[in-house]
This record gives structure tokens, sequence and C-alpha cells, in this order.
């Protein structure tokens, strides 16, 4: 599947530019095995970077003004790279502007260049297609000018770049685009940034997302609510337990003595975070001892925690996530994301794809009136040249 977004990307760029590219750079999307809600509350994540990516082709254009075309919405801008970066109207191409504006900011010198890029990463459906651009771009400048950006840094200046777009998001997304190992999931500390590979086998199961095709209004407003909340929670057991610098010091005994402290809410919250680090740490176990069966379980308790604790959830996700838990073939599912709305991430025993794929579209057509998609993925590198 990559193969022909490659060739159509390359091809397009020639016949835009008469000339063939001096860089194909690929940008993967990532998925979260475990970990949600938890980059922001400073603990750990388990993310890996998957088979579909941004496809980018490059040349440098002796200028000083860059050209961009983004194929999959037939729309092409131009900057005038001696002139302050400004946000625009046309949101996509902020992502592009927020890259440029970072890099400049921070020092790096560049000039020119023509740029295509097309994509299979489904867009706004929590697989990350925006860190993809932001990192793919970044990767591409670098190679283009030779400029000396480590991984790390490449994930940094593309978080950057979204915060100026206005978007409050943590690293998880940018790091995992960029570090992402075939067949390896990345244990990351949202704290200091030390990561750990984990190798993703999951033997006799199949990963599958199911994407739910909604997105509730609620999200942003509760996305910051739940940041206040956490902060409020963390204050309280700070004051109680001064050694405490951040949730992943602190054990699930520590939250329940201070439940009377709390409001019922802000327990609730608190108690889901804390939890949800512990089951990284367990997730890592499982896959190291190829446990599977306990991972899945492990997924299924996260659902619950973000459903009925953290409450992020919604009716199509939870519906979702409890028909899997009765369904024999499949051992874990969980809400992936920000919630109220995108994807489930799924583990499905081998050779019974194609039967839960058909049970479940024709059910979710029928509750919702709504098309249930598919996203079949494999664990894949971060970003590359060709
Ligand atoms: P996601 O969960 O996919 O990251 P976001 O809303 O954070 O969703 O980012 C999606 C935005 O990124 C799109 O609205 C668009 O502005 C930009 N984007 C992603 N993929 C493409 C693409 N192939 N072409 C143009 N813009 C894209
Ligand atoms: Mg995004």
């Amino acid at each position: 599947m990559n193969d022909i977004l490659i060739q159509n990307t390359t091809a397009f760029f020639e016949k835009s530019f008469g000339s063939v590219p001096q860089k194909v750079v690929l940008s993967p999307g990532r998925i979260n095995i475990i970990g949600e809600h938890i980059d922001y509350n400073d603990g750990y994540v388990l993310p890996a970077a998957i088979d579909k990516i941004i496809c980018f082709a490059f040349e440098k254009n002796d200028s000083k003004k860059s050209k961009i075309i983004a194929i999959d919405l037939n729309e092409e801008f131009e900057i005038d790279l001696t002139q302050e970066v400004k946000l625009s109207k046309v949101v996509w191409t902020n992502y592009i502007r927020g890259v440029i504006k970072q890099l400049q900011d921070n020092g790096f010198s560049f000039e020119g260049f023509n740029c295509v890029f097309s994509s299979n990463i489904p867009v706004g459906s929590g697989l990350s297609s925006s860190a993809a651009l932001e990192c793919g771009m970044i990767y591409g400048i670098k190679e283009l000018f030779n400029l000396d950006i480590q991984k790390l840094d490449i994930s940094l200046l593309g978080q950057k770049a979204e915060h100026w777009v206005g978007i409050n998001c943590g690293i998880m997304d940018q790091f995992s685009s960029v570090h992402g190992l075939e067949n390896k999931v990345i244990k990351l500390d949202c704290n200091t940034l030390e990561y750990e590979y984990h190798n993703a086998d999951f033997k006799d199961y199949s990963l599958i997302l199911m994407d739910s095709n909604v997105k509730h209004s609620l999200f942003t407003s509760e996305y910051n609510t739940r940041r206040i909340e956490c902060e409020e929670g963390l204050a309280i057991i700070k004051a109680e337990f001064p050694e405490i610098k951040s949730f992943r010091d602190c054990s699930e005994e520590q939250v329940l003595n201070l439940k009377n402290k709390m409001s019922e809410k802000v327990f609730s919250r608190v108690h889901f975070v804390v939890k949800e680090i512990n089951r990284v740490v367990k997730a890592c176990e499982a896959l190291d001892q190829g446990n599977i069966e306990v991972l899945g379980q492990l997924l299924f308790e996260t659902h619950y925690g973000l459903s009925q604790e953290y409450e992020v959830s919604c009716e199509e996700l939870d519906m979702l996530v409890n028909t899997a838990k009765d369904d024999d073939a499949i051992i874990g599912s969980r809400l992936m994301g920000g919630g109220f709305g995108g994807c489930t991430i799924n583990l499905i025993k081998k050779g019974h794809e194609n039967d839960i794929k058909s049970k479940f579209s024709n059910l979710y057509l029928d509750t919702f009136g709504i098309e249930l998609k598919f996203y079949d993925v494999k664990i894949s590198n971060g970003t590359t040249l060709l």
C-alpha cells in the first residue's frame, strides 16, 4: 500500500516541478497500546509508529521561497522565508508554517525548497497525522540542507509547531513518529523523556483499530477540564506527601488514603491516572513474557477506567468495547486517544478478523446508523528517508 503512495507522490512531484525529487521522506502515524491521558500527567506511555505514513518529496529550488503542495487536498501554498511567519486561515498550512518558524527561531538556516506530500493516515482519527506532518517536514528540511538536528529535537520542534498552531499536545505523538522501530513498542517516560523498547510480538493476535467515525464536540473542553482536575489532585497529594513529585511516584494506596480530602471527581481522575501508569508497567512485563492474554485484560481495564473514572468515553466507544468483551475472539479492547470518538484498539485472534469485522460493522450500523471503519496496523519504523 505504501509503494503506491510513494510512486504517486514522486510522480506528482515530477509532473509539478519537472525534476526528480532530491529527498523522499516517509513519516508514520502512531498508536498507543496503553497509557492513555498519561503524557500530560508525566507518567509512562507505550506508543509505536505504524505502517500508515505521509510521503514527502523534496528538492531545493535556489530561491528564498518554498512551494508546498498537499496532493490529498489538491491545494498548494507558497511561503517567503525572508518574511515573518504568521498563522493562516488555511489550517493545514499552519503545521508547515509552524515547523518553518520553529526551525528559524531555533537558529537553523535553510533556503527555498519545493515539496509535495500525500498520506494514507486517516485524518482526525487519533493516529496523529498532524505529528507525522510536522516531523516529516522537519526531517525533509534537515536532510535537504544538512542541518544537525537529533531525533529528540525533531520531536520537540514538532511539538512546539503544534502548540503554535494552537493545540496544547504532550510529546508522545511526535516522539513516537520519530523514534518508532519495526516490531517494537516504546515505553516512554513523559517526565524525563527516557525511553526503552520492548518487543511487540502479539503472538496469535492481530492488532486492529475500529474507527467509530464520530468526534463529539465535548473533546476540547473536557480535555482542558481533565488537565485542571489532575493538577488539583496532584497538589493535594504533594501537600500530604512532599516527596512525591509526579503521579509516577504515587501508589494507589496513597491515593486511597486521601480520598476524603478530594472531591469525588478529582479522586476518580487521580485514581485512574495512578492505576493507568501501573498498567503500563504491567503491560511491558506481559509483552516481555509473551503473555498477550494479560495484555488484553489490561486494555479492558483501561477502557473501564477511561469510561467510568476519567469519563472520556461515549456510547459508541462503550458499545464497541462491551461487544468486544463478550466475544471470545477478542482478548482486549479499549478506546485509544483522547476519547469522545476516534478509534478503539483491539487484539483479535488470528483467523477471526473477517468475521469480527462483518459482525461489528453490521451491529454498529444497525445501532447508530454509522459506518464503522477498520485499520489493520503493523508496528513500523519512525520517520526515515526512502
Ligand atoms: P490527527 O489525530 O490525525 O493528528 P489532528 O486534528 O491533530 O488529527 O490533525 C489533523 C490535521 O493535520 C488536518 O486537519 C490537516 O490540517 C493536517 N493534515 C493531516 N494530514 C494531512 C494531509 N494528508 N494533507 C494535508 N493536511 C493534513
Ligand atoms: Mg494530531
